[in-house]
């Protein structure tokens, strides 16, 4: 079983989560795929999970591997999350003259300062007035004498159109990244990324996906892939799933950039699914998780906000594990 098909663990939020999966108002289909469509939150949220009775309660979908299946996003993530978004979301990432300090001598920044910074640094990238930032030698010697303290946590493909540092206009010491091909979240991924948001304490964490996705479009079109190859497709193939159902008018290379975005948000549910520590940081407000996808033709990084169902799924895990803990600890039935 891949380990990205194991929707079922989350089983005992079942009623939730089918929610998550088919929420009332689900979005009708977004003939460009690739488009943000309107934001579809359902005004009423759904219920609190429930537990186990009503753990069987089936999304819309039938599930294709054993179990119940659950959703790790929806077609319609919002636009900017207010916790992050910056005092100027403009879409062009450029937040005018309100540039955070960040290098030597800067204190911690917040979640919304680091995205500031970030989105400044893109619209240096996509106007080709870059000023790479603590690029030199002092900065080089700064870090290494006195740690690295970077402001923001990424994780992205390994495609080599997507240079992070240049892309985001950033130097030496500034961003701790993992680079991992479909931008997918295994124990490896997440265990940096726990390193990232707990012990270096960078207050932001960017998953960030791109257009024209090799592994992406590999996992899409079916392609037969080999030797290891073959965990990050499966890895991706939710994503690709649920891209169909929501655009089923979608084929070929537009399927594979709706699934982009699915698969942003398929890592962040991974990520929340496999990692209590980012799931407290997140609940403690210390981490805000963002959603991306960058363009590799202009350059341009299109922020998703977080992710559209993250209360939600934080809530149905959290209920997940106080159901594991309370199995655990339920003393065995005398005589059996
Ligand atoms: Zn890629």
């Amino acid at each position: 079983m891949n380990g990205r098909t194991a929707w079922m663990i989350l089983g005992v939020a079942g009623a939730a989560i089918s929610m998550l999966a088919c929420p009332a108002g689900a979005p009708a289909a977004d003939p460009h795929g690739t488009s943000s469509p309107a934001v579809t939150k359902p005004a009423a949220k759904p219920a609190s999970p429930k537990p186990a009775a009503s753990s069987h309660a089936e999304p819309r979908e039938p599930a294709a591997g054993p179990g119940t299946k659950v959703e790790p996003g929806k077609p319609a993530p919002r636009q900017n999350s207010d916790k992050a978004a910056p005092s100027q979301p403009d879409d062009h990432g450029d937040t005018g003259a309100s540039s955070v300090p960040f290098g030597e001598s800067s204190g911690p920044v917040t979640a919304a300062q680091a995205l500031a910074l970030l989105r400044e640094g893109n619209a240096r990238w996509v106007s080709g007035a870059t000023l790479s930032p603590n690029s030199g030698s002092d900065r080089r010697t700064e870090v290494a004498d006195k740690g690295q303290t970077p402001f923001a946590t990424i994780l992205t493909c390994s495609d080599s159109r997507l240079p992070v540092e240049r892309l985001f206009d950033r130097g030496v010491g500034d961003v701790f990244v993992v680079r991992v091909a479909g931008n997918i979240a295994g124990a490896s991924e997440a265990g940096t990324l726990e390193y990232g948001l707990g012990h270096l304490h960078t207050p932001l964490l960017v998953v960030m996906g791109h257009t024209r996705c090799g592994a992406v479009a590999a996992a899409a079109s079916g392609a037969e892939v080999h030797g290891n190859v073959k965990s990050l497709v499966d890895a991706i193939a939710p994503a690709v799933e649920r891209a169909r159902r929501f655009h089923p008018e979608l084929s070929g290379p537009e399927l594979a950039a709706a699934a982009v975005k699915e698969n942003v948000w398929q890592t962040v549910f991974d990520l929340y699914r496999a990692s209590p520590e980012i799931r407290a940081l997140v609940g403690q407000g210390k981490v805000t998780v963002v959603g991306a996808v960058c363009d590799i033709s202009t350059g341009k990084v299109e922020w998703m906000g977080e992710h559209p169902w993250q209360s939600e799924l934080l809530e149905a895990l959290r209920a997940r594990d106080a159901s594991k803990a309370s199995a655990t600890a339920e003393p065995a039935p005398a005589g059996h």
